[in-house]
């Protein structure tokens, strides 16, 4: 299997290539050349083992084939639960269950696993650079940790990152650096830019992203969805439609990708936080990207969803055809503040504010009967409330009690080297 871009203007690349490259050298996203439609998948198969499946054709005549079975355990390591809700028929799938207790822990570990295979035997370790507002860094920087051959710089926005996110980026130490810049978020993201861009440097010290468009994290994202679609069919005889709190559309690119191969998936239904770009653009409007607004979801604070490409890919171009299959949401902070404090007095449900988004949206549908009662449906829970506990925990007045990985990661002492948000001054660290 061989990936394009997005923007055609690239050849055509390996599966390495792709995932060491991150982005095509014309700007645009790798995309595979065609989708293979998924086969063999079975309903009792583990996590790991739906993931091998899936991925195989994939990573059919690639460098990374024969150890795709090993980074799928390695990566998959910790359970996705589908867990029914207090509601009839609704359900929420956990995703948060990794040592970050977000989401992105699967992509990141999925990423290391196969960067580390590809960086094998040589001699320059591999310097992953990422800029963060908090949880990619985060779930990065663990995935990383001790990998031989790869090294990690995060940049993060000193005091606009939580606490225990900052702690979480600072506390790994070993090839995980982290730099605390006197700086917005936009900063830390144009001198990480600056830095990928820079051939000079690159010729003495190889340089790897590890955005939301990274190849090597959307693929196995698919993995999850496929595993609870099979599981719940078995069970119950009825596919499985989804709701995903969304920002820059990486995990429901995944989503929406794993049903374009047949994995049997309902609707795909988005929910975002203030930043309305994708909900106006699927009422009717032109897609225009905007500055983002800080929200309580602030992982979701995304102004110009950078999968969007890939999306319009899959839909060859057709903005019709694209509408008329998704539908979009925006929920705002007051919202997404009733609802974590109404689940929890109703029902005694504790959800962090992102996953809030999407069981308002769920909530919508099944008032207004756009979801009918008899369809079974599933809200992505992309982080453990524990991790915006400044946020949760006013909201329902007790503590939330912190998962024993995250837990192991607070206990460590902590360390950030302060940075000036310039890029000569990342420069220097870097070379
Ligand atoms: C990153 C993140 C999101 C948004 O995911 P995208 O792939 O950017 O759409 C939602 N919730 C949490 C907790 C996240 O960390």
């Amino acid at each position: 299997m061989h990936f394009i871009s997005t923007r055609n203007n690239a050849p055509a690349a390996t599966l390495s290539q792709a995932i060491a490259a991150g982005l095509a050298p014309d700007g645009g996203l790798y995309v595979p050349q065609q989708m293979p439609p998924a086969r063999d998948l079975q309903a009792g198969a583990s996590l790991a083992e739906t993931a091998a499946t899936l991925l195989q054709p994939f990573f059919a005549n690639d460098a990374l084939e024969a150890g795709l079975p090993r980074i799928c355990t390695e990566a998959f390591d910790f359970p996705a639960p589908l867990r029914a809700l207090a509601t009839r028929n609704d359900h929420v799938l956990e995703l948060f269950h990794g040592p970050t207790a977000a989401f992105k822990d699967f992509g990141a570990r999925f990423l290391a696993a196969s960067l580390s295979r590809l960086r094998a035997g040589q001699e320059q370790p591999l310097t992953i650079v990422v800029a963060t507002s908090g949880d990619t860094g985060a779930a990065v920087a663990a995935a990383f940790h001790d990998q031989p051959n790869l090294q990690v710089v995060v940049l993060y926005p000193d005091g606009r990152v939580s606490p225990r996110q900052a702690h979480q980026l600072g506390c790994l130490g070993g090839n995980i650096r982290a730099l605390r810049v006197a700086g917005s978020f936009d900063d830390c993201q144009g001198m990480a830019k600056q830095a990928l861009n820079d051939a000079e440097l690159q010729a003495q010290v190889p340089l790897s992203s590890a955005n939301s468009i990274s190849l090597g994290r959307l693929l196995p994202q698919m993995s999850y969805y496929a595993h609870a679609a099979l599981t719940h069919r078995a069970a119950h005889g009825t596919s499985l439609n989804f709701v995903i709190p969304t920002g820059n559309l990486g995990n429901a690119m995944a989503a929406i990708m794993a049903r374009a191969l047949g994995v049997p998936l309902g609707r795909i239904v988005l929910a975002t936080n203030a930043n309305r770009v994708l909900p106006d653009y699927f009422a009717g409007g032109d897609y225009r990207p905007k500055a983002s607004l800080a929200t309580l979801a602030n992982a979701m604070d995304v102004g110009a969803p950078s999968n969007f490409e890939r999306l319009r890919w899959l839909y060859a171009g057709d903005d019709a055809a694209l509408r008329a299959a998704f539908v979009s949401r925006a929920v705002d902070d007051a919202t997404i503040r009733d609802t974590i404090a109404t689940r929890h007095r109703r029902f005694g449900e504790v959800f962090c504010p992102h996953t809030a988004t999407a069981v308002h949206v769920l909530e919508q549908l099944r008032a207004s009967g756009e979801a009918a009662a008899d369809e079974h449906w599933a809200v992505a829970a992309t982080a453990h409330p524990a991790k915006f506990e400044s946020v949760v925990e006013p909201l329902i007045g007790r503590e939330v009690p912190v998962p024993p990985a995250l837990a192991e990661l607070l206990e460590r002492p902590a360390h950030a080297e302060p940075c000036a948000p310039e890029y000569a001054v990342l420069r220097e660290k870097l070379g």
